[in-house]
């Protein structure tokens, strides 16, 4: 991937750095092989936590510039070893030289420096195996730069360089884990969130808000599509056999992401499911589930362990979100006894009782999309425009982001 994307993976970091720090003073990025250059005046430790979370960048270092001269290179480092280094720590210097025209070799720089600090800094020791800080110097072809340690960013691909992806996004522990990493692996993330007013309360779609707000701060804008779920709710619950209400909803919550999907240009379908957590998500019903949706389903959590996962939940910041108590539409109605074989010849059978094209029609129709964390996000839903404009909207951002995808567009397909 790396040879000739190249340059567009970088545009499209530089570009997602930039959106991460809209609201601060306005700076010049610059882009040197394998590195960015970002200025900061004062606000340095605010712009590192920013870019610590933006996905693609590995790690970050706070630099103070030096002429290239080892007077000037040496008393900077002595500088930062003051500022950073405390009494009884053992440390290193390490050079790394791109301008090969510098008269002094890395290994030689890295001697001065190391006994330039020892020599006005009694108080801390060389140790070249296991140092606990590094001072390094980075000779460039215009200046040095000099940092000690770096902060590690999420690394992964930059939020767009994969094109787009339609999360399926609850308001529980997993489905903004599954998010993140898809981001972190480059998807441009559109949100789908199904909801049963009155049955579910307006505070579990705030709840959703404030998941895709969080899930913004990794790469870029969240789109947040809330797809009204009542009436197939009922519908299933009056017409279908209890043991098979989750198979059947669920099927059609699959449905409607193809749908969207389509509409907004997104390759695939991401989940939070995670392979014998419950009943829908055993393999017979992943699959029974998953033969309604045209496009591939992705589960990037399907492997981890539930402890794994709140720990991502944890570092990631959307654990205390998810873990606010309003009920999400799929823990009503949950049968006592649900299946977890289901045959999909009896499932398709126990449809036939639905109008299934009224219901994701009515669905459709009066489905609302918020775009969150943009500039124009006020956290509260989008009136500006219908949703049929913002869907059209949203598509026509996509195609400009990375050329349409070529996969035909019908509408929702239903099972006939
Ligand atoms: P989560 O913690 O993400 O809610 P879960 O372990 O509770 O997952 P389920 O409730 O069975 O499992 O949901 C499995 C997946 O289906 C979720 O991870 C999510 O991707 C999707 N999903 C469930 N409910 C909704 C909903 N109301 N809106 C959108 N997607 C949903
Ligand atoms: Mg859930």
């Amino acid at each position: 991937m790396k040879g000739a994307n190249r340059l567009d993976f970088e545009l499209r970091l530089v570009a997602n750095m930039q959106w991460a720090m809209r609201d601060l003073p306005q700076r010049h990025i610059s882009r040197t092989f394998g590195r960015i250059f970002v200025p900061v005046d004062g606000d340095g430790p605010e712009v590192v936590e920013r870019l610590a979370r933006v996905c693609g960048i590995v790690s970050l270092s706070l630099a103070r510039r030096a002429p290239l001269d080892i007077e000037a290179i040496l008393a900077v480092s002595l500088d930062l070893a003051r500022e950073n280094i405390r009494p009884g720590e053992t440390f290193k210097v390490e050079t790394r030289r791109a301008n090969k025209k510098f008269p002094l070799t890395s290994p030689e720089v890295s001697r001065l420096g190391g006994a330039h600090i020892l020599g006005h800094m009694p108080e801390v020791t060389v140790d070249v195996q296991q140092p606990q800080r590094t001072v390094h110097i980075e000779i460039r072809d215009q200046e040095a730069y000099i940092y000690v340690d770096s902060v590690s960013g999420p690394g992964g691909l930059p939020v767009g360089s994969s094109g787009r992806g339609l999360l399926l996004l609850s308001g529980g522990i997993d489905s903004p884990v599954a998010g993140y990493l898809a981001m972190r692996r480059g998807v441009r993330v559109t949100a789908l969130h199904f909801h049963s007013f009155p049955f579910t309360s307006e505070r579990s779609r705030e709840k959703v808000v404030d998941l895709c707000r969080r899930l913004s701060l990794y790469g870029g804008p969240v789109s947040l599509y809330v797809a009204y779920f009542t009436e197939i709710q009922k519908a299933v619950r009056q017409n279908c056999p209890e043991e098979l209400y989750v198979t059947i909803m669920r099927r059609m919550m699959f449905r409607l992401a193809e749908h969207w999907a389509r509409e907004t240009g997104c390759l695939a379908v991401f989940t939070g499911e995670n392979l014998g957590q419950v009943a829908s998500q055993t393999m017979e019903s992943i699959a029974v589930i998953g033969e309604v949706c045209r496009l591939p389903i992705l589960r990037p959590l399907i492997g981890m362990d539930k402890a794994d996962i709140i720990a991502w939940a944890r570092r990631i910041g959307t654990y205390e979100i998810s873990i606010r108590p309003y009920e999400d539409c799929c823990t009503l109605f949950v049968p006592r006894h649900p299946a977890t074989k289901p045959k999909l010849a009896k499932v398709v059978e126990s449809e036939a009782s639905l109008d299934i094209q009224a219901l994701l029609a009515e669905s459709m129709a009066r489905t609302e999309v918020v775009r969150v964390g943009g500039d124009e996000d006020t956290g509260r839903e989008d009136t500006g425009a219908s949703p049929l404009y913002k869907a059209t909207w949203t598509e026509q951002e996509n195609r400009e982001d990375q050329g349409d995808s070529g996969l035909d567009r019908p509408g929702p397909r239903v099972l006939e």
